[in-house]
Order: structure tokens, then sequence, then C-alpha cells
């Protein structure tokens, strides 16, 4: 069960993502469990086949202070593969000049490591 706060917390940030981005419609976010999430990953951008998008959080980051850069970060992927397709390098330079233009903190949102 999320607290009030903490969905406060995660809808904020998500809501800045989208508006920052241009993300309409917006992805999915999955709370995933830490053992989903490689060590110390606050989220995820997640692209199936399909063509579903979804941001996946880590339940255990949902009070960490670098989640809005964190979905920022995610966010950037999700609208360099709107634009560019799936194929392009996860953190070449498409994602980096999305990333760059738009995120709040680009200093913290758009370095290749999370
Ligand atoms: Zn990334």
């Amino acid at each position: 069960m999320m607290s009030a706060l903490l969905y406060l917390y995660l809808t904020t940030a998500a809501q800045g993502t989208l508006e920052r981005f241009d993300l309409r419609p917006f992805p999915a976010i999955v709370l995933r469990d830490a053992s989903n999430m490689k060590r110390g990953e606050i989220a995820r951008a997640v692209l199936f086949e399909s063509g579903r998008e979804e941001i996946w959080v880590s339940r255990s980051a949902l009070d960490n202070p670098s989640l809005s850069d964190a979905m920022d970060h995610e966010g950037s992927h999700l609208r360099a593969w709107r634009e560019h397709g799936p194929g392009i390098d996860e953190h070449g330079p498409e994602w980096r000049r999305i990333c760059r233009a738009s995120a709040a903190n680009p200093a913290k949102a758009c370095r290749s490591i999370w």
C-alpha cells in the first residue's frame, strides 16, 4: 500500500515529465519491487514489441529525492523512441539531445548511468 504522500510525490514527478517531454499519452507507471530492478536503479523505461510503453519505478525509490530526475531520464528515452524508433543507441545522440533540451535538471537527468 502506497502512502498518500508517496503517491503525490510520484504523480507530481510524472506530471512534470509528461509536460516537459510532451508525452501524451503518458506511459503506464508500474511499481516494481527492488528485486525486479538493477541495484540502485530508481526507474526504467520499457518499450514492448507491441508498442506498449511503461515506466517501471522501484517501490524502494519512491521517496528518493532523485525520483523526478529519474522520471525525466526515462521520459526522454520514450520521447526519443517515439521520434527516432527503438533502434537508436540507448544513450546516443538522439536521446541526449532530447534529454538536454527538456529535462528540468539536465546535468542530473541526462547522465547515461542511473
Ligand atoms: Zn537511460
